[in-house]
């Protein structure tokens, strides 16, 4: 695959300050570029024993920058709630990897839904007053909280 020479430029611009952002200072973060299945953009695969993971990204559904840094946020907040991998270890430990699939799947449904409120609260405004918060949900008539489709 041809990585676009714009998307490393991204990466390298936009991944140390969301690693700052999310204090993943100890965290070796490596990007792969792969094509990836029709619904997703970017996966995330992460190892909070040693704080290594990897972010894969398939660049040509990528449409611009800010695209960009909204995939790269949402593949560091998986990394940013990566402890929870730990309990996946020790259920499959208990139940093999093989009866441990619906957990897995429980969890890895919840990680989305987590990444997604984050998101959503980033999205609202972080700085805003518990009142000024509670108003905007007010305002916001988008209905129930779904999880992003476009990114896992
Ligand atoms: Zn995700």
């Amino acid at each position: 695959m041809v990585v676009p020479d714009v998307c490393v430029e991204w990466w390298d611009k936009w991944a140390p300050r969301l690693k700052d952002v999310f204090h993943l200072h100890t965290w070796h973060i490596k990007v792969y570029w792969e094509t990836l299945e029709e619904c997703c953009i970017a996966e995330c695969a992460a190892d909070p024993d040693y704080h290594r993971a990897s972010i894969t990204i398939d660049p040509m559904k990528i449409v611009d920058e800010d695209h960009f840094i909204h995939v790269l946020r949402h593949e560091m907040l998986h990394i940013f709630h990566a402890e929870t991998q730990l309990v996946r270890r020790q259920w499959e430990r208990l139940l093999g990897r093989k009866d441990s699939r619906v957990l897995r799947e429980a969890l890895d449904h919840a990680s989305e839904r987590l990444v997604y409120r984050i998101e959503r609260m980033f999205d609202l405004g972080l700085r805003m007053s518990p009142r000024e918060l509670a108003e905007k949900g007010e305002l916001d008539e988008e209905g129930p909280i779904v999880p992003s489709s476009t990114t896992e």
